[in-house]
Order: C-alpha cells, then sequence, then structure tokens
C-alpha cells in the first residue's frame, strides 16, 4: 500500500536529525519563554538564564513542570511572549476541568499549526478530493477553527457546519456528498441515532472517514462508529494548550497516534512520583511546544493518561506513537476506596450489543456509601418483549463491569433518545456526592 503523506521530509526524518531539530527548537522556544516574566523568575530559579544554557535534550528535565493552575494564575496575558500587535488570534480551553486557560497565537503560529494538522489529515488517506464537514464548534474551541484550516491547506471542499443543529448536518451531508468528518464520538452516535429515526434507513453513501477526538472514547466505540456507518474512524488527540487538533493522530494503520514531535517535545511522567515512565507504562502526558511563539510552553502537565507503543508502525513515519488516551488524571473516579476510570465502564458497556449510542455515569452517596449507576440507552426493540429479558441485560452489564473496574453498579436501561445529548464534548459522569 503507498503511504499518503504530507510532508515526507519531516514525517520521515530520521530520529537523530528529529531530535537534533528538537533541540535547536527547544533552545528557540526558551529563549521566547524568558521573554515572560513568568517563566524568566521559573528558570532563574533552576539557574538557566539564557537559551545557550541548553545543552542537550536530557537538559529539559532541569526545567520546573508548567501546570494548569500556572495558566490560570498567569490568565489573560501572564505568559504572553510577544508584543500584542504580533497576536492575531486567541483561543481558550472548553474549560470541562475549570477556568479555561488561553492561548495567544500569532501569524506564524497558525501556519505552522495548520501545517501539523494537514499532516493528520493526509495521514489517514483523505485528501483534497474529499468533501469535508466539520461538526465542531467554531469559535474559541479549537476543533472548529483548527481543524478547518488544515482541511483547507490541504485542498479539501470544506462545510464549515459547526456542531449541533443535526437535521441541517444530514442535509448537508446528502446534498454535498460529504466524504469525511470531523466530530466528537458522542455526537458522531447520536447523529446515527437521528439518521435512523429519518426512516431513510442508511447513512449517506458518501461518507467514508471520520476524525473523531476531543474526548475519551474506548476501542469498542470507535468499532461500533465504524459498523454503524460503514466507515473508517481516526482518533484525533490535542488540546487547545498545545494549539488544539494536530498534536496526535492515527495513520491508515491505526497503530497508535503519532505525535509530532518536530513540533511537540514529549515526556511520560509517573503523576505521583514525577519520574519518567518506561515505554508501554502509562503515565501523564507532558508536552513543550518547540514551535509557538506567543504562548510558549515548558513542559505543560497535560493531565491526560497514555504510554508511548513500542516498535514502528508500518506507515514508516519516525515520529512515535501514543497509545489511545484513557482519560485524565482528575476523571478518575473513587468509588468506596476502588479507583474506576470511565473510560474502563464505557468499554465493559460497549461490548454488549443489545447496548445504543448514549450512557451516563452517576455516583451517590447513600449513608456511609458510595452507590455507582450506569444508566444506558438500549435498543427500543427490547422494550416491548419479555420483562425477564431486560432483567437478565441488566445483570449480564453489571457483571462485566464489575469485571473489569471491581465495582458493581447498578444499571438502568432506557429507551433510545432519552438520555441527555451534548453537542460538543459529553459529560459523562454525574458525581452527585456532597463535595468536603
Ligand atoms: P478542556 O481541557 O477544557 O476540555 P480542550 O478543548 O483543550 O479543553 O480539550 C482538550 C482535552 O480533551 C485533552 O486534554 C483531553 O483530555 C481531551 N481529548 C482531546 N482529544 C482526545 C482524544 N482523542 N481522546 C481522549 N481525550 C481527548
Ligand atoms: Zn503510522
Amino acid at each position: 500500500m503507498k503511504v499518503p503523506v504530507w510532508n515526507p521530509a519531516v514525517e520521515f526524518l530520521e530520529r537523530e536529525a528529529l531530535e537534533r531539530l528538537q533541540l535547536a527548537n527547544l533552545r528557540k522556544t526558551v529563549a521566547w519563554a524568558l521573554k515572560t516574566p513568568f517563566y524568566r523568575r521559573r528558570l532563574a530559579e533552576v539557574g538557566l538564564h539564557r537559551p545557550e544554557d541548553i545543552a542537550s535534550l536530557r537538559d529539559l528535565r532541569d526545567i520546573p513542570y508548567t501546570t494548569k493552575e500556572d495558566l490560570r494564575e498567569s490568565y489573560p496575558r501572564g505568559l504572553l511572549a510577544v508584543d500584542l500587535e504580533q497576536v492575531v488570534r486567541l483561543h481558550t480551553s472548553s474549560g470541562t476541568t475549570g477556568m479555561p486557560t488561553v492561548i495567544h497565537h500569532t501569524q506564524a503560529d497558525l501556519d505552522a499549526w495548520t501545517e501539523l494538522v494537514a499532516r493528520c489529515i493526509v495521514a489517514t488517506g483523505a485528501s483534497r478530493r474529499d468533501v469535508f464537514q466539520n461538526m465542531t464548534n467554531y469559535g474559541l474551541f479549537t476543533g472548529g477553527l483548527g481543524l478547518h484550516y488544515g482541511a483547507e491547506r490541504v485542498g479539501m471542499l470544506v462545510i464549515p457546519a459547526s456542531s449541533g443543529n443535526t437535521s441541517r448536518q444530514v442535509q448537508l451531508m446528502r446534498h454535498f456528498q460529504t466524504s469525511v468528518v470531523h466530530a466528537t464520538p458522542s455526537y458522531l452516535l447520536h447523529l446515527h441515532s437521528a439518521l435512523m429515526d429519518e426512516d431513510t434507513d442508511t447513512s449517506p453513501p458518501s461518507l467514508r472517514k471520520a476524525f473523531i477526538g476531543a474526548e475519551p472514547h474506548s476501542e469498542e466505540t470507535r468499532r461500533k462508529i465504524e459498523t454503524l456507518f460503514e466507515i473508517e474512524a481516526y482518533n484525533s488527540y490535542g488540546l487547545s494548550e498545545m494549539n488544539g487538533p494536530g498534536v496526535a493522530f492515527e495513520c491508515l494503520y491505526k497503530t497508535g497516534l503519532h505525535l509530532w514531535e518536530d513540533a511537540y517535545l514529549l515526556e511520560v511522567i509517573d503523576p505521583d512520583s514525577l519520574r519518567p515512565c518506561a515505554e508501554e507504562e502509562t503515565g501523564e502526558i507532558v508536552l513543550t511546544t518547540l514551535q509557538r511563539q506567543a504562548t510558549p510552553l515548558l513542559r505543560y502537565r497535560t493531565r491526560d493518561l497514555s504510554h508511548l507503543v513500542g516498535g514502528h508502525c508500518p506507515c514508516g513515519r519516525s515520529h512515535r506513537r501514543l497509545a489511545r488516551i484513557k482519560g485524565r488524571s482528575d476523571d478518575m473516579l473513587i468509588v468506596n476506596g476502588v479507583n474506576v476510570f470511565p473510560s474502563q465502564i464505557e468499554e465493559a458497556l460497549m461490548k454488549a450489543p443489545e447496548v445504543g449510542t448514549n450512557y451516563l455515569i452517576q455516583v451517590e452517596k447513600r449513608g456511609a456509601l458510595d452507590r455507582l449507576a450506569v444508566k444506558t440507552e438500549v435498543h427500543a426493540a427490547l422494550f416491548a418483549g419479555d420483562a425477564r429479558v431486560l432483567s437478565d441485560l441488566r445483570e449480564r452489564i453489571a457483571e462485566r463491569i464489575r469485571a473489569a473496574v471491581l465495582v458493581k453498579p447498578s444499571i438502568e436501561l432506557h429507551e433510545p433518545g432519552s438520555l441527555p445529548v451534548s453537542e460538543g464534548k459529553a459529560r459523562r459522569v454525574l458525581d452527585l456526592r456532597p463535595a468536603f
């Protein structure tokens, strides 16, 4: 198979040359960072005053971490490294876990970001012959404009549909023969239910690929999307602090997400001891921007959990791969003392063929104990039959989740379309326990 590629010179760069490029870019980044009072102070504390003080990539380890709190405390402009006149845009995070963080961009920053997104798109086999419908929010959220400019650079016909308005999305797909979409996995599943309600019985035949990201999802959910729409779905990872989409993406082979290492310096650390993780060992992703002028970030702790995939990808790209993101370290629920990741529940749930496209995890306090409940939509036909079928299914799902997370939840089964839907990132967890 011929591997589609946007920028072969960089994407296939040998490791040694790639690391030389990283070192040069790290020095530039430190020079930009030293223009901000925040990093001048931080770096002075460890004796780093000039970019030349970085002799090798190993010296990165002397640099202190930057956290989400640092970004929040520097709000709105404490991390700006260029004159305001050079800034052409700002974006913020979605604020899923608190006050949003803000990132400023120069024109060069936007161009570099666009280049990374173009690489991702082409790596999946999409091309200028495709019609691309971008179903994520256009605005401060980076998924809209980020993918938009990348797709235009590739030369695709871009439909800037933005999020929501499902019937119009369907109409656009049918009228303009959309072949590639970008959406959150939860929204695509919702879109599929809407298509089924339409009674036209099929998804648009022109559709062949989806880019799915912005929220944690399991391999089972990807497969479900692929089967329901009869398409290929590629995982897209990014965060506004690192521009947005375009940080790491799956190629045609789907063996993990290639992270563009000329643009981001990757570390995976144990979030408690802060020591580096071994390959294949799960830890927190830490990223350093290597190309961004306006808001350089050094050793940013993303709180996202993943691990490095060993070996080589058949596509031949030298940029290393991250495994599917397991969730955020702060997503973890502690239920009666047991650590539970929502992604583990999703994986177990989606293995049941009767399960539909939407679910919700709820934790409550009952007396001294925590009570875990999982509400899930199941196929409508099940409600017409014998009640015993439903109670057997509840028991089977509860057992499957217990085997995965060691806590047995109560299961509520709902008709399709009855659980709340979000147009952006899905809210899968409702923690109703009182805060201390
Ligand atoms: P917020 O952090 O407020 O949600 P962002 O819009 O910047 O704001 O979202 C980035 C976050 O979304 C990432 O840090 C990660 O937790 C999550 N995310 C993005 N892409 C993926 C993906 N493919 N898989 C799992 N989680 C993802
Ligand atoms: Zn690959």
